[in-house]
């Protein structure tokens, strides 16, 4: 079975960047679609819930709409803190999440993108299209560069990621990707998974000095890009 070679542990995912020791933010990515399998939104629903009963603030893209609204609607519903980061484009073309909610306002999708990162200490990649793709492998990039030490988890429900996971396989044997760390990635077939998956992640006890946690070389975010913005 694919994925079989990928090590989820705490241990190898802690051995490669200790630093960080607790998750208060997670960014949640997937499709602004639902998809044709409903136990998708499901699943969505169930992380959501689990993310705001554990007291985590949920960052997201700010509309209503497919897996990564959905997620997003179970947070705010189950008392949840959601931030919703959101280009002003978006903000005519989607339903937007109100009540109980947080929204920053940004010029462009380049921004959110930082700011998303910046917030979050911790990433889900649920199952999406091509701009769920182009997000979860920028994370993967910046880690595998040692910008950050944030984990990711691939929400990997009814083997969704698999053909993803099998090109990273093949970049891995052609000797394009460190075989050891994988990016850091992680997997989980289940919503209720994650959350101990990326606890886990993040606490592992080790001896060695933590490596520095460096910015992303990303475009310089200014105050004046934002209409609110206060990272707690
Ligand atoms: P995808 O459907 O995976 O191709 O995603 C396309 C883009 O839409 C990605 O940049 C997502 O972050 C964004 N997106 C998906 N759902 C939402 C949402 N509910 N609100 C705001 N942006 C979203």
């Amino acid at each position: 079975m694919f994925g079989s070679s990928f090590d989820n542990s705490a241990e190898q995912i802690g051995r490669s960047y200790p630093s960080q020791r607790r998750i208060g933010t997670i960014c949640v990515f997937g499709g602004a679609m639902l998809g044709n399998d409903p136990d998708h939104a499901r699943c969505a629903t169930v992380l959501g819930e689990a993310i705001a009963a554990a007291g985590i603030r949920l960052v997201y893209g700010g509309g209503c709409d497919g897996l990564m609204g959905q997620v997003a609607i179970a947070a705010a519903e189950t008392g949840g803190t959601v931030v919703a980061i959101t280009p002003q484009f978006l903000v005519e073309r989607m339903r937007m999440l109100s009540p109980g909610c947080q929204t920053i306002s940004v010029p462009d999708m380049s921004i959110r993108k930082q700011l998303m990162f910046d917030y979050a200490d911790a990433f889900v990649a649920l199952p999406g299209g091509i701009g769920t793709v182009e997000e979860l492998t920028e994370v993967m990039t910046l880690r595998k560069l040692e910008r950050h030490c944030k984990p990711l988890v691939l929400a990997n429900f009814k083997g969704f990621w698999s053909p993803l996971l099998s090109v990273f396989e093949s970049m891995s044997e052609a000797g394009f990707m460190n075989s050891s760390t994988r990016c850091g990635q992680m997997v989980s077939s289940t919503p209720e998974a994650i959350l101990p998956l990326l606890q886990r992640s993040v606490s592992f006890e080790q001896n060695e000095t933590p490596k520095p946690v460096l910015l992303p070389t990303m475009p310089v975010l200014r105050r004046s890009h934002l209409a609110s913005a206060s990272p707690a």
